[in-house]
């Protein structure tokens, strides 16, 4: 078939004229050439996760800046990960994969390699050095700040005979720390958990988190390391999240408690219990019915005290549940 002549062919709509560009096109094609030029370092090659080669660079972001004491933080790897150990406040920091956090439409968003870590409810605020180890990259170091908190100071008056132990129950008490201090102890290596914490009970919970005491005047040096949930005898506590139990008992101070390893040395616990479901040992699914809250132990009235612990930090669970939807 024979082409028509050119004169029958129509111009392309985008064909270039003569016509001089106006202002807005001149407008629009620089700020594209400057957007390109200002995109282009952020752009980088498809990461490999899961490799176990020394990472070639490690972008690193510690969040958030600055951090309360008695909070969590974590710390974000661009690359590597899996043999990488961080370290802050003389406490470990495990590494896990999680996906990145992006909400562009139809976009599958990549992984990054977070590492939790928990500013002590007693650390001083200030400035501290957060490392991180891979293999063939000893020694990164980033600077965190924790900042002071506020979580307040009561003062009861009770009856001395309440306050003062006696021998038997002062050995019984030194007995069951040290059994709880072995739990607090745990570090098992892989991540049990995914996604946001569950809340144990639903309920009202009180901001006694990081409370200090002076019982008759004299000032408790342990603070309040947990969130108090004011529910009646016998309200079923969920798991908030996938763990294994790893202490159960009836304990002076504490009640029946039992304590939940999540792994990579977080843990989670429950105390003044009526009844334990679980028994040492037992793997607990997110939202399994693990006890039923009560008031024993050393308690003024019904509640749940939950408590939660990262490498031996003692951070308050509120503000950690919500952090954890991220993971
Ligand atoms: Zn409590």
């Amino acid at each position: 078939m024979l082409l028509k002549s050119s004169n029958s062919l129509s111009r392309p709509k985008n064909y270039p004229t003569n016509k001089a560009p106006s202002s807005k096109s001149l407008k629009f094609w620089l700020s594209l050439i400057l957007a390109l030029f200002f995109a282009s370092p952020l752009i980088s090659p498809p990461l490999s996760f899961g490799q176990t080669s020394a990472p070639k660079t490690i972008g690193l972001k510690v969040l958030p800046q600055p951090l309360d004491r008695g909070t969590a933080g974590w710390v974000e790897l661009e690359e590597g990960g899996v043999d990488c150990q961080g370290r802050f406040d003389q406490r470990p920091i495990f590494f896990f994969l999680a996906p990145k956090i992006d909400k562009t439409p139809g976009r599958t968003p990549g992984s990054r390699w977070v590492g939790l870590f928990g500013a002590d409810i007693m650390l001083k605020p200030g400035q501290y050095p957060l490392t991180v180890s891979c293999p063939g990259q000893e020694g990164l170091k980033f600077s965190v700040v924790v900042r002071e908190k506020t979580y307040g100071l009561r003062n009861i008056k009770v009856p001395h005979g309440q306050v003062d132990l006696s021998p038997e129950n002062l050995e019984r008490a030194a007995r069951e720390k040290k059994l709880v201090d072995k739990a607090l102890a745990t570090t098992s290596p892989d991540k049990l958990w995914r996604g946001a914490f569950l809340e144990p009970v639903k309920g009202q919970v009180n901001s006694s988190f990081g409370r200090q005491t002076k019982i008759n005047g004299v000032l408790n040096p342990r603070p309040h390391a947990g969130a108090d949930y004011l529910v009646k005898t016998g309200t079923p506590v969920k798991a908030p999240a996938r763990g294994q139990v790893i202490l159960t008992g009836d304990h002076f101070f504490s009640g029946q408690a039992i304590y939940v390893d999540h792994g990579q040395g977080l843990l989670s616990m429950y105390f003044h219990l009526s009844e334990i479901m679980v028994s040492d040992g037992q793997m607990v699914e997110k939202g399994d019915i693990i006890a039923k809250s009560g008031q024993s132990g050393r308690v003024t009235g019904a509640h749940l005290h939950y408590g939660v612990y990262l490498n031996g930090a003692r951070i308050d669970p509120i503000p950690f549940r919500k952090m954890t939807n991220q993971f």
